[in-house]
């Protein structure tokens, strides 16, 4: 059986369960009656506005975001789970820290749950750069159901993939989640199945 690779940190029971739908060509429409709806967050001000207000509600004092965008370069789907930079500038003799976060434009066409999921990841990465216990903490106080939103993800994308032929070899510096929450994240806590 190939790896799911964007669920190889989850116990092999699960994945079992994920190689049986689609096996049985029912993934897709699992997913279907999961998560139904589409988001209206379709432009960057739209993102960058939703960004702040999730911003604003949870996360005050975390540095100020610059700039929030859909990145059409991040639509790769290896790791796609957004980039978030500081770029350092020399301005003058000033030198200033520009906090970016960069959501793959894949990510315009999915299912609100999954856009909140990776806004908020990409704002606890304001205050935690690595996949810690910390940052985990952040997520799940923004978004209490947050370990199970990412698994449904990578169950998204798993199944995106297998229903496009697209490639890209873009490698740019992606924030790279795929090895994270195995360790962080009870097993029981995942469902695969309705409810
Ligand atoms: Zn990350």
């Amino acid at each position: 059986m190939a790896p799911l690779k964007y669920l190889q940190a989850y116990p092999e029971a699960l994945q079992q369960q994920v190689h049986q739908l689609i096996a049985q060509d029912r993934l897709g429409a699992h997913l279907a009656a999961r998560y139904p709806d589409r988001h209206a967050v379709q432009s960057d001000k739209a993102l960058y506005a939703y960004t702040s207000a999730l911003k604003q509600q949870y996360l005050k004092n975390a540095p100020t975001i610059d700039k929030v965008l859909y990145d059409s370069k991040l639509d790769v789907v290896q790791r796609a789970l957004g980039l978030h930079t500081a770029i350092s500038r020399v301005q003058g003799s000033k030198l200033k820290a520009k906090k970016e976060i960069r959501v793959a434009a894949l990510f315009k066409a999915v299912a609100p749950e999954f856009l909140q999921m990776i806004v908020v990841h990409e704002l606890a990465h304001l205050k935690e750069l690595d996949h810690n216990k910390a940052f985990y903490q952040l997520c799940t106080y923004m978004l209490p159901d947050y370990h199970q939103r990412e698994f449904d993800l990578r169950v998204y994308l798993t199944w995106r993939e297998l229903t496009s032929t697209q490639v890209s070899g873009n490698q740019r510096g992606y924030c790279d989640a795929t090895e994270t929450t195995a360790a962080a994240v009870p097993a029981q806590r995942h469902r695969v199945g309705p409810g």
